[in-house]
C-alpha cells in the first residue's frame, strides 16, 4: 500500500499538511470506531493496521544488526515526523522506546487515557519484522495520559 500511496498529485498544495490536519483525521476516525463497536477492539484495529504498516517499513530500512536496525528506525521517525525515539530498554526480553514529540498526542491535555495504539503497533511490525515472530506490545506511557510522553513496550518472549 506504501507504493500506491506515495504518489503524489498536489501540484498547488503540495505534500505537506498541518499536524492538527493527522490529528483531526486520525483521532476522529479513532473516536467514531470506539463508538461503533467498542474500545477494545478499535484499539486492536488501530494497533493491528499500525504493524501492518511496521511491516512494510521495515522493508525499507532493513539490516541483519538490530542496533543498527534500530538506529535506522530512528532515523526513520524522526525524517518522518513521527516523534523522536528515546530507547529506554533494549535486552533479549524487552524493548522499551519513548517517543517524545509524538504525532498523535504531544502537548494534548490529560484526557485520562493513553490512545496511541497505532504507534504502538507500528513499533510491534517493526520488531516483528526484524525478529521474524510476533512480540507482544503495549503503551506504557502516553501524553494524553498525562504522562509526558509516549512510550511502547515490546515483550519478545512472551507471546
Ligand atoms: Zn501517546
Amino acid at each position: 500500500m506504501l507504493n500506491e500511496i506515495s504518489q503524489i498529485k498536489r501540484p498547488i498544495l503540495g505534500e505537506e499538511i498541518p499536524i492538527v490536519i493527522f490529528r483531526a483525521f486520525r483521532h476522529f476516525s479513532a473516536n467514531y470506531t470506539n463508538d461503533l463497536i467498542g474500545e477494545r477492539g478499535a484499539n486492536i484495529i488501530f494497533q493491528n493496521a499500525g504493524r501492518d504498516l511496521g511491516k512494510e517499513v521495515s522493508l525499507l530500512i532493513k539490516d541483519e544488526k538490530l542496533d543498527k536496525y534500530l538506529e535506522n528506525v530512528q532515523k526513520f521517525v524522526r525524517d518522518a515526523k513521527i516523534g523522536i525515539i528515546i530507547p529506554v530498554e533494549v535486552s533479549h526480553n524487552h524493548i522499551i522506546l519513548q517517543l517524545d514529540e509524538c504525532i498523535t498526542c504531544a502537548g494534548m491535555p490529560n484526557i485520562g487515557k493513553r490512545i496511541c495504539h497505532f504507534e504502538v503497533g507500528f513499533a510491534a511490525g517493526l520488531v516483528e519484522s526484524f525478529m521474524g515472530k510476533k512480540v507482544k506490545a503495549f503503551e506504557s506511557k502516553c501524553g494524553a495520559n498525562g504522562e509526558g510522553i509516549c512510550e511502547v513496550t515490546l515483550e519478545l518472549n512472551n507471546v
